[in-house]
Parts: C-alpha cells; sequence; structure tokens
C-alpha cells in the first residue's frame, strides 16, 4: 500500500528570528560586571577610601557651587564662603550681594547665591538647626525623596548628599559615570542620566557604591574621554561593546 510522505513541518511563526536572536546574544562578548570592574579599575588606578565628612548640608551647598565649574573653583569659593560666614544662619542674614561676592570664583555667582539662599531657607523651615543626621535612619528611598523635594536638589547632588556625608548607599551619576557606563552597556545610550541612577544602583551591592561612583570617575577622566577615549590602553578593552563609540 502506498503511503503519502508527512509534509514537513514548517517552523513555529518568529523561530528564525528568535534564534537569530539566540545566535546574535551567543556571539556578544559578555559585559563585564560591576565586581570585575571594580577590581580592574581599582588597580589601574588606585582609590582612595572612602572618609564620610559627616556634614550633609556642607556637602549640599558645595554640590550646589560645584555645578558647572571645577572642583578647584567650586572648594575656593566653598572655603570663602565658611571663612566670610562661620554659620548656615550667618549665611541667610548676610545681604544677597555678599554672598554673591563669597562665591564669586565658582562661576554664575548670581545665580548661585540666590540658589543657595532658598536652599537654606527650606532646609531651615525643616530643620531649624540644620542637622540632617535624620537622614540616615530614614529608608534610602525617603530619604532621597527629602532631598530632591528642596529647590534646585535633583538626583545627583542627593546622591551625592547621602553617599559622601552619611555613607549611604546612593550613586551619584555625573558625566564621566554616564558615559562610561554607557560605553560599557551597561544602561541604553538614550536613557537620561535622572533614570540612569535608579537602574545602575540597582545593579551594584550596597558595598559597590562609593568604588563604583570613585572608579568610573576616575575611567572617566584618564582613560574613557567624551571625545578619543584610549580604547587601545583600556583595561576593560577586550569585553567593552564601545556603544556609541566612533
Ligand atoms: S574600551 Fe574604550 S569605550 Fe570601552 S571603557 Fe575602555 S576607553 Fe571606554
Amino acid at each position: 500500500m502506498a503511503t503519502s510522505k508527512p509534509a514537513p513541518k514548517r517552523p513555529p511563526k518568529g523561530a528564525g528570528r528568535a534564534a537569530t536572536d539566540a545566535t546574535r546574544r551567543a556571539k556578544a562578548p559578555r559585559l563585564w560586571t560591576p565586581a570585575e570592574i571594580i577590581e580592574l579599575l581599582d588597580e589601574a588606578y588606585g582609590r582612595a577610601p572612602q572618609q564620610p565628612s559627616h556634614a550633609p548640608v556642607f556637602e549640599l551647598v558645595l554640590t550646589l557651587l560645584s555645578q558647572h565649574t571645577s572642583d578647584h573653583n567650586s572648594g575656593h569659593a566653598m572655603h570663602r564662603l565658611i571663612e566670610r560666614f562661620p554659620t548656615w544662619h550667618a549665611i541667610l542674614a548676610a545681604s544677597p550681594a555678599a554672598i554673591e561676592d563669597a562665591i564669586r570664583p565658582g562661576g554664575l555667582a548670581p545665580t548661585k547665591s540666590k540658589r543657595l539662599l532658598a536652599l537654606l531657607e527650606e532646609v531651615k523651615q525643616h530643620a531649624p538647626d540644620f542637622d540632617l543626621e535624620f537622614l540616615r535612619d530614614l529608608p534610602l528611598e525617603d530619604a532621597k525623596r527629602w532631598l530632591t523635594s528642596l529647590p534646585g536638589v535633583g538626583p545627583k547632588t542627593a546622591a551625592c548628599v547621602l553617599l559622601f556625608s552619611l555613607e549611604r548607599p546612593a550613586l551619584p551619576v555625573d558625566t564621566h559615570v554616564e558615559r562610561v557606563a554607557k560605553r560599557l552597556g551597561f544602561v541604553p545610550p538614550k536613557m537620561p542620566a535622572d533614570k540612569a541612577h535608579a537602574v545602575l544602583e540597582s545593579m551594584l551591592e550596597p558595598e559597590q557604591v562609593y568604588a563604583f561612583h570613585v572608579d568610573l570617575i576616575q575611567h572617566g577622566r584618564r582613560t574613557c574621554y567624551a571625545r578619543k577615549p584610549r580604547c587601545g590602553e583600556c583595561v576593560l578593552e577586550t569585553r567593552c561593546p564601545k556603544v556609541g563609540v566612533k
């Protein structure tokens, strides 16, 4: 009896694309893990130990003064400010012109002096003694929410205050951290920095946050430049997808 040959089965719809995606993934180099990056960059550049300032308001003011200028200039402005006005109350009692004059080395003095006074006034409303130690005990997200409710305080400033003064595991994403993290494939290239804070922070163990921040800044300043990164001399080159590097 003649038997008819069974018709060959058609592959399920989309199977070809799925197979291609799987092959592509298998071929893509494995990305570095945060732990590996920290180890390699620590070895390449060294890293100063974390030394919390225990002075959240100082950190808030310093971060405000550091906008759009170098660390050297903002440090100089901060030094003049606290030399002329030894307490936060003294700053609030001073004339805007005197504040502006004190912080002039940090640039944008007219704008920054207004922001500084508005910021300190708001802090005083919530904490009349300017003691922000309570941020140490709040859940991390609540502490961030409290800080970002202050005028002119965004996620980066809030994270700087929490990390550098109170040793809380909040990750500040500055221009270097953002650029290097995107090139290494940790966050999509078009993701805004504000969103990258949460994404990157969720990839890290709390004890990795400070090291990751400091190491990526050093790497951005010394090797992974915005223009013409030195990939040939980079310790991460073998498994860096170099997203966006031309
Ligand atoms: S290989 Fe190039 S793009 Fe990747 S981290 Fe190193 S310097 Fe940056």
